[in-house]
């Protein structure tokens, strides 16, 4: 059976038998695949500083019949920092599953890899987390092919101005001749409609310690809500979790 190198991200996993785990590992060449480490269960085992959830690593795999089996690693970033608080734990946690419904088996996607490789790096040291969700949430969907239309109507195609309304179903915006086009659409800002589009076009860097407005803020995160809905068919699992946090850091005054 065959051997094949490649490097990844592990983006889950589950448990298998008495020691062993299932990992989802997010790879540029291979996409998003499934691999064994056995035994990493068990203390001491060589394989489980890679195993921990977002470890980036270089892997040695072998092909299975079922399933592959990871037969190395070597740890190039653990990011430890993600998993040593709650808070960005429980968005990595949200990043990843959001990449996960995103993404067939084994759709190679470089540009992917190293859009989420960067958006690790960055949720280390990022303050707002509610504003990071926001950015990787419209650059993830925008990179899978579904970047909103924001500057003209996506029905009429004239250029929208003051009163504009948002269609996840259409893809982008609808101006106020034909909102009614979709009924389910939902009113922006322009204000809102300005920090969308720099998000979409602004590097993290330039992004880094934006200042969002809290209605507006909150506006971006409906509109992002719908529109995940409508392209992702599942219910994701982390947001409540990412609320719960929330909730806990508000009753501690933090
Ligand atoms: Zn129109």
């Amino acid at each position: 059976m065959a051997l094949y190198r490649t490097e990844a991200i592990v983006l889950g996993y589950r448990n298998l038998g008495e020691a062993d785990k299932i990992l989802t590992l997010f790879s540029p060449d291979k996409g998003k695949i499934h691999a064994v480490a056995r035994g990493v269960r068990r203390p001491r085992n060589p394989l489980l500083g890679g195993s921990q959830l977002f470890s980036y690593s270089n892997f040695l795999i072998m092909e299975g019949r079922n399933l592959d089996n990871i037969s190395q690693c070597e740890i190039k970033e653990s990011f430890y920092k993600i998993r040593q608080k709650l808070e960005p734990m429980s968005y990595g946690l949200y990043f990843a599953e959001l990449l996960r419904a995103s993404t067939p088996m084994e759709d190679k996607n470089r540009e992917l890899f190293r859009f989420f490789l960067k958006t690790m790096y960055v949720l280390q040291d990022w303050q707002n987390l509610e504003i990071l969700s926001r950015i990787y949430e419209i650059k993830l969907m925008a990179i899978q092919g579904f970047k909103p239309e924001i500057q003209n109507c996506v029905e009429c195609g004239e250029r929208v101005q003051n009163k504009v309304f948002f269609s996840a179903s259409m893809g982008g915006v609808l101006c106020s001749s034909c909102f009614q086009r979709d009924k389910h659409s939902v009113t922006i800002a322009p204000e809102t409609l300005i920090v969308l589009k720099n998000m979409l076009i602004g590097t993290y860097e330039e992004l880094m310690g934006i200042q969002v407005k809290d209605h507006v803020l909150k506006e971006l995160e409906n509109i992002s809500k719908h529109f995940i809905s409508y392209h992702i068919d599942r219910k994701l699992k982390t947001t409540e979790f990412i609320k719960d946090v929330n909730r806990l850091k508000i009753n501690r005054g933090l």
